[in-house]
This record gives structure tokens, C-alpha cells and sequence, in this order.
């Protein structure tokens, strides 16, 4: 890459000027628009004090305004941290105990949680922001938001320490354009710390570059041939402050002017709305996504033939959900594979025919892979045997944030980054995710996939969903768990699963225990919390 993300956006400004860049229930912002909001917000971002190298917080669901705070930072040569807006007060205080954010700019609802820090936490300015405002009037009254009920703001100024200074987005961004004379961000200045899922741990935060950052955008774009650019509409139901998000639609939709189409959440009915009269070409999403829309658009509720890309990740993406949503809108569903640590995307199935469901694809461009034996990363294992995936590229991050140890670990001398995913390559080098190395199961010396447990399980016609976890057995090993959610009406009979279960796994696979839960723990993005069923599972025992 040769530019950094300011450049990157002026270079679509100037290339895209009265597209629309942004969608937000109808009000579009266009690309010269976003680029003028940009400068302005950067103006108000340097009055209250941000500089090179500082963090300034996004506390924001998807809005106009978290598109313009996010290049506004950047333009300062500030490093944007972006956060989960619907964290817990007490997982929001630890992120900030971490980077140390002086400024925040944060969702109105949430404005109360930041300002209740205790004092020790140094955020000084809160910058409040109204997602409604961004809306067209008309929409502005009716809606009501398909986001979980946050905490009002009950304290407003009066329970804020007096330290803490609240100011509104709209007194921010209602500055001139900021001086040219203010410098930008060089390539390898870093432009992002990210926090990772916290699936099998407290989040870590990965420190990314605009090189970072500005290499996996140009790969996602080599990645899809067909793109036509200023032509694209992409659906943005993807939390932007998650690393998916955040590369498919801050900067890889910026970079190619397309028109991003923000929700503030996944909701069916307001993708239905919107989808009548913006219709989208190019859709990022999770399996969960997809098969709520497959399953509308084969009741006819909604025209997704409109498609041309639609692209899975996170988590593995099951045959079955391909096969419905091809069959459903015509159009191809593809998997890729990636993770906060490598900006995120580093593997993906190519953009046609020869794609292969079931498996993550093949390296991005520019892109190196190998396949190691996780107790000695310098060995690879022999070829198409299973391994711990390794990862080298211009997207791998440089660390994490004041966390020496787990660099040291994550990230090889040599620029080699450890997954802790096991993977499998096939002779014409697809590869296949097999399951995280944290959550094999063993089981009297033997490894369990607990993935190719939940395939069994879900193909009982029962079993809605299924996550498997080990327990550990009194005298060293663990048992295979399940926790199961049946299909209305089903009830559980452990026997007759377990029977099911032999005819498709060797014995020593098949669960100990079952048990039927209403639902599965999920992250915000729809990944199964494996370490919370654990816990659960225990707690039964
Ligand atoms: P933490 O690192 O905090 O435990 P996390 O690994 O879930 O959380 P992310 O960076 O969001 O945080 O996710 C990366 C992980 O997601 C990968 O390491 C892999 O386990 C999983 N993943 C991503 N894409 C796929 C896929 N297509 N199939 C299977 N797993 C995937
Ligand atoms: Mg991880």
C-alpha cells in the first residue's frame, strides 16, 4: 500500500464526489459530504486537545456519525479504539483502564456508563452522540431501534465528576475544515488498536497500521474481480466497531465508492425496508445473517436477487446455510476466513464457481500460509495433515497493546502469526478450519473435534443448534458435553441422540452427557460462546 486511510478517503472523495457514500434510513451523505464532515469533526477533535499517537474511544453502534469519527481521528494522526457500545459497564471500564483514552465519543445511551468511570479511568471529554439526528425526520419519531434497552441517561451532567467535560457531536462537528498545516499520519503510524472477540479470553487489543489496514482493503478488492467501482451498494449490518465491519465497510467500501447502507443492528425488517428501495449488490455477513434472510427471501418476503457478493466469516459458515441462501436468491454465498490480529481477512474462496462450501478457501493475495505442529511452530506437519495455521502479510498487526507476553506468543520473529486455529490443506490447497486449539477436547489421549460433534448433532432433525465443550474428569481427561437447543415441541431423549450420534462418530466421540437449553450464549456478532456453555455445564453437574 501507498496511502494511508486519510488519503485513501480523499482519493474517493475526489474520485466520487456526489455519490452517495453513506445511508442512513434514506439520508444519504455523499462522498464529497463525508469528506467536508470529516475535516470539520478533526477541527472540533484537535480543539479538545487530540495529537499524533493519542487513543480517542468509540463507544458507537453503526451511524453516520461512527464513519466520520473514525477518518476524523485518523486525519490527527490519532489512533481510533473502537468498543462494543452494549459492553457492560464493568467490560467498558477495563478496555478504557487499558488504552487510556482521554476523548470518547460515545452512543447518548451509553454516555451515563463512560461518565460513571471511577476517576482513576482518564477519560476527560465525552462527546455525546444522537444516532436519530443522523435519520430523516419523517423516520426520526416512528422507529424504535432493534437495539437491546441501554441505560438512559439518568445522571446527565450532575453525576459527572468534574473533571469529566460533555460536550454534544453536533457543537464538535460544527467547526471550519481543519488547517492543512496540521500534519497526517505516515503508513506505518498506527491507525487502529482493535479488541479482539474475547472468545477464549479477555479481549486483547491488536494494534493495527494504516499500512495494516489500507493492505487488506487493496487485497479485498483484488479478492472480487467483478467489483464495479462508485457502482457498489454494500448493507452494513455488521457491527463496524468489530474487525469484519470495520475492513469491509469503513475502508474497503470507502476505497472502491460504493454506497454503504448503515444499520444501527441486524433486524429483518428494517433490511426488508430498506432493501425495496436501496436495493444491496454486495452483502458481508455472518451465518446466523444469512439464514434469517434465506429463509425470508424463500417465503418471498424479501428480493435478494439483487446479490452479486455475499461473503461469510468469523465463524465456519455450514453447507446447509449456502445451499439455502443459493437456492433462495440465486446468487453465491462464499466463506472466508480472518481474525482481528490480521485486519482481519487472510483467506478467502474465489468470487465464483470453483468456490468450495466447507472450506475458508485459499490465501488472500500477497498473502502466506503454513501449517505447523502447535508444540513446535517451526515444524511444519506433513502435508494435508492438521496443524496450527500460521499467517504472514502485509495485514498482520504489530502486537497488542501493552501485552509483551502475548505478542511474544501470537507473533513469530519472523513475522509468522499463530492463529491457535487447526487447519487442514487439501492437494489443490483449500484450506479447512477444523476447530480453535483452545477448545479441542481430550479425551483418554485422543483429540476431539468438538465441531465435528456439532455437525452430528445438527443433522438430527431435533437439534436446532449445538455446542460441544469438555469437562474434566475427576482423574485427568475430559468427558464430551453437549448443550442443545431443540426444534418447538421436540423434547430431549438423551438415549436415542447418543444412538444417532454412533452412527456418524467413533465411539469415543459420541457426547456423555446432553443436555437441552433454550439458547445458545452468542458474542454480539453471533459467534457461540464455547467457554460460557462450559461454565454452564459445570454448574449443572
Ligand atoms: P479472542 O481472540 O479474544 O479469543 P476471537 O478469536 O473470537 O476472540 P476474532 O479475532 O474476532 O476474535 O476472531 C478470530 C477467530 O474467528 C479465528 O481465530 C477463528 O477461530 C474464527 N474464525 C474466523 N473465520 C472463521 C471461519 N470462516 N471458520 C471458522 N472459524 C473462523
Ligand atoms: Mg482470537
Amino acid at each position: 500500500p501507498s496511502q494511508t486511510l486519510p488519503e485513501m478517503l480523499s482519493a474517493s472523495v475526489k474520485a466520487f464526489g456526489r455519490r452517495p457514500a453513506l445511508d442512513f434510513f434514506g439520508a444519504v451523505t455523499t462522498y464529497r459530504e463525508l469528506g467536508e464532515q470529516v475535516e470539520r469533526a478533526a477541527e472540533g477533535l484537535r480543539r479538545l486537545g487530540v495529537g499524533a499517537g493519542d487513543r480517542v474511544a468509540l463507544v458507537l453502534p453503526n451511524c453516520p456519525q461512527h464513519v466520520v469519527a473514525f477518518y476524523a481521528i485518523l486525519r490527527l494522526g490519532a489512533i481510533v479504539v473502537e468498543h462494543n457500545p452494549l459492553y457492560t459497564a464493568r467490560e467498558l471500564r477495563h478496555q478504557f483502564e487499558d488504552h487510556g483514552a482521554r476523548v470518547a465519543i460515545v452512543w447518548d445511551k451509553a454516555v451515563d456508563t463512560i461518565a460513571g468511570f471511577p476517576t482513576d479511568v482518564r477519560v476527560e471529554h465525552i462527546v455525546s452522540v444522537d444516532i436519530t439526528a443522523a435519520m430523516p425526520l419523517s423516520k426520526r419519531l416512528a422507529l424504535r431501534l432493534p437495539l437491546p434497552r441501554a441505560r438512559e441517561a439518568r445522571a446527565k451532567l450532575t453525576g459527572t465528576p468534574k473533571a469529566r467535560h460533555l460536550v454534544t457531536w453536533k457543537s464538535l462537528a460544527d467547526h471550519r475544515r481543519i488547517s492543512r498545516r496540521v500534519p497526517a499520519p505516515t503508513l506505518h503510524d498506527v491507525a487502529l488498536l482493535q479488541y479482539t472477540s474475547g472468545t477464549t479470553g479477555v479481549p486483547k487489543g491488536a494494534i493495527l497500521t494504516h499500512a495494516n489496514l489500507r493492505a487488506n482493503a487493496m487485497q479485498g478488492r483484488a479478492w472480487v474481480p467483478g467489483l464495479v467501482d462508485g457502482e457498489e451498494t454494500f448493507y452494513g449490518v455488521l457491527p463496524l466497531f468489530h474487525a469484519y465491519g470495520m475492513t469491509l465497510c469503513l475502508t474497503f467500501a470507502m476505497s472502491i465508492g460504493a454506497r454503504l447502507v448503515l444499520f444501527p443492528a441486524f433486524d429483518l425488517g428494517l433490511v426488508t425496508a430498506a432493501a425495496r428501495s436501496t436495493p444491496p449488490t454486495f452483502l458481508p455477513a455472518v451465518p446466523p445473517i444469512y439464514d434469517a434472510l434465506a429463509r425470508a427471501a424463500s417465503r418471498g418476503t424479501i428480493d435478494l436477487s439483487t446479490v452479486r457478493f455475499a461473503i461469510s466469516g468469523a465463524m465456519s459458515l455450514p453447507v446447509a446455510t449456502v445451499k439455502r441462501w443459493e437456492e433462495a436468491t440465486g446468487g453465491l454465498l462464499v466463506e472466508g476466513y480472518g481474525m482481528t490480529e490480521s485486519s482481519p481477512v487472510a483467506l478467502g474462496n474465489p468470487m465464483g464457481p470453483t468456490r468450495r462450501p466447507g472450506t475458508v478457501g485459499v490465501p488472500f493475495p500477497s498473502t502466506e500460509i503454513r501449517v505447523v505442529d502447535p508444540a513446535d511452530p517451526t515444524v511444519d506437519v506433513p502435508s494435508g495433515e492438521p496443524g496450527e495455521l500460521l499467517i504472514r502479510g502485509p495485514q498482520v498487526f504489530q502486537g497488542y497493546w501493552r501485552r509483551p507476553g502475548e505478542t511474544a506468543d501470537a507473533l513469530l520473529p519472523d513475522g509468522w502469526l499463530r492463529s491457535g486455529d487447526i487447519a487442514q490443506v487439501s492437494p489443490d490447497g483449500f484450506v479447512s478450519i477444523v476447530d480453535r486449539l483452545k477448545e479441542l477436547i481430550i479425551t483418554g489421549g485422543f483429540n476431539v473435534s468438538p465441531s465435528e460433534v456439532e455437525d452430528a448433532l445438527i443433522a438430527h432433525p431435533d437439534v436446532v443448534a449445538a455446542a460441544v465443550v469438555g469437562l474434566p474428569r475427576p482423574h485427568g481427561g475430559e468427558e464430551v458435553a453437549a448443550a442443545v437447543v431443540l426444534r418447538d415441541g421436540a423434547a430431549l431423549d438423551v438415549d436415542a441422540l447418543r444412538d444417532f450420534c454412533r452412527t456418524r462418530l467413533t465411539p469415543y466421540k459420541v457426547p456423555r452427557r446432553i443436555t437441552a437449553v433454550d439458547d445458545l450464549p452468542r458474542s454480539l456478532i453471533g459467534k457461540v460462546l464455547r467457554r460460557q456453555v462450559r461454565d454452564h455445564l459445570l454448574a449443572e453437574r
